[in-house]
């Protein structure tokens, strides 16, 4: 059933009944309420419901379904371009729902479901805790954990989705459930790294960790080095302890006014990298990558929290586009073929390709663990570019797929969720006995599918 079927009275009677803001496509606001931080989506839904309040969240689930409409629960859009389309949905803004308490003792946090991962870090930084955010300070916490979750801290303490302890949950059917290892355990299960597909996540809860800390940096080479870098940095994964996570990439930086002087308009070959360990131990550990003679060394002891400006992720939205694939080995051979591709020679438009290193924590399965135990691969590749028009999109997405397949013969039998891109449905990024597990609990919770989530089951 489409807006024109929903009766002025009953729009009226949400607007009424929810503390939060209710949109349909003509109202002054509609516009800026679907916009999401991805800017390369645009999407329509019938309906736009920015919620402030776990009941906001129920009252708009029971009418979308009391109208026929679809449920297309989302915070900040980081992860819209996986979206199918939302004509015929009730787009459920969580961005109002920032709340969060820690609890030092416990050593938890509390998130609501719009939280961003700034909105933890900081606070937590302040009882010398940190949480397991990824690479940027406003992707947000619920659409970055029920993906799993790859931080900084990944192969010392794992996906967060495996950290958390507790999630609130507002289900197809309207109801507030709280899902633990106690209560609705096959929810629990599901939202700990099976996507958003069996409800909508009101707040989640989390473990701390103590780590006040970090000595962390980047080494940047010039692009000539590529090869030296890549395979550099390929050996030394191949030894580091699980205290390191690190990345392997080649940026070309845009010729944009918001990129720092030193880098607009310039190629780097780049090493980043966190390490838990002692100061004491760093100088000997990054020895070989150092011998290599970066440009620029940006490596000292952070607070955990400006981990967040370590992989420079942009913070406002950007047309973007990216993919990615986990990698069964980044073997020499890899690193040859990666190089071809977006080397000094290559005319490749990716503003970023980047091999993640996993392995350590997230290679072994995580007890008790939700629908992501363990990572069955040993990296990650994921490249993006910032593409602000459908030409240019098309070129991207061009030379995204030549990335792609020249890595194919080490790719793994699915994608990591987090870092699909497309639209692929849930079993290309999920191992196949979570898969099987997930289709049997949306059928349960969800029978009529009314909740539309990226990688859809
Ligand atoms: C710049 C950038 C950096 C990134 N870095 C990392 C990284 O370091 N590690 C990593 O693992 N991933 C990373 N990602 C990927 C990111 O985790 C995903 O895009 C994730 O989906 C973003 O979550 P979100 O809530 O911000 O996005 P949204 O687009 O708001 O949400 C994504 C999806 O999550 C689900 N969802 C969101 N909120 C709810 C809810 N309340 N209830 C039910 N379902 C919900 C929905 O299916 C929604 O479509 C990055 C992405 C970008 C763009």
């Amino acid at each position: 059933m489409s807006t024109a079927h929903m009766t002025r009275e009953a729009t009226r009677a949400l607007r009424a009944g929810v503390a939060g803001e209710v949109f349909v496509p003509g109202d002054p606001g509609y516009d800026q309420a679907r916009q999401t931080w991805m800017l390369t989506v645009d999407e329509r839904p019938a309906m736009v419901v920015e919620a402030e309040s776990p009941a906001d969240v129920t009252a708009a689930v029971r009418f979308a379904r009391s109208y026929g409409l679809r449920i297309a629960p989302q915070g900040t859009g980081h992860g819209a371009g996986a979206l199918e389309p939302l004509n015929n949905a009730l787009l459920l803004r969580t961005s109002r729902m920032r709340g969060v308490r820690i609890d030092p003792d416990a050593q938890t946090a509390r998130a609501d479901a719009g939280a961003l991962w700034q909105d933890v870090t900081v606070p937590a930084s302040h009882h010398g805790l940190a949480a397991l955010a990824g690479t940027s300070p406003v992707v947000g916490v619920t659409g970055y954990t029920l993906g799993g979750g790859l931080g900084w801290l990944a192969r010392r303490y794992g996906q967060a989705a495996n950290s958390v302890t507790a999630a609130d949950v507002v289900t197809p059917d309207g109801q507030l459930v709280r899902a633990d290892p106690d209560h609705e355990p096959d929810l629990f299960w599901a939202v700990r790294g099976g996507g958003g597909s069996v409800g909508v996540v009101a707040a989640l809860e989390m473990r701390l960790y103590p780590v006040r800390e970090v000595y962390a940096g980047a080494l940047f080479f010039p692009l000539q080095l590529a090869a030296d870098v890549l395979h550099s940095w390929r050996e030394w994964t191949t030894w580091v302890p699980d205290d390191v996570t690190s990345v392997g990439r080649i940026m070309r930086f845009p010729p944009l006014p918001e990129v720092p002087d030193q880098l607009r308009g310039q190629a780097f070959a780049l090493v980043e990298a966190a390490y838990l360990g002692a100061e004491g131990n760093a100088a000997e550990l990054l020895a070989p990558l150092r011998q290599l003679g970066p440009d620029m060394d940006t490596f000292t002891t952070i607070p955990a929290p400006a981990l967040g400006q370590l992989h420079m992720d942009p913070t406002e939205p950007v047309p973007a586009l990216g993919d990615g694939a986990l990698l069964t080995d980044f073997s020499a051979a890899a690193t040859d073929a990666l190089v071809a591709v977006v080397g000094t020679d290559s005319d490749t438009p990716l503003t970023s390709v980047e091999v993640r290193h996993l392995g350590g924590t997230l290679g072994r399965p995580a007890s008790g663990a939700g629908a992501q135990p363990n990572i069955d691969a040993s990296y990650l590749l994921y490249d993006v570019a910032v593409a602000p028009t459908s030409e240019t999109a098309d070129t991207v997405r061009e030379h995204a797929k030549a990335v792609k397949d020249a890595l194919a013969p080490w790719h793994a039998s699915y994608d990591h969720y987090n870092f699909a891109e497309n639209p692929v449905t849930a079993d290309a990024v999920l191992p196949t006995d979570s898969y099987r597990r997930i289709q049997e609990i949306k059928t349960r919770y969800d029978p009529d599918s009314v909740i539309v989530s990226r990688h859809p089951v």
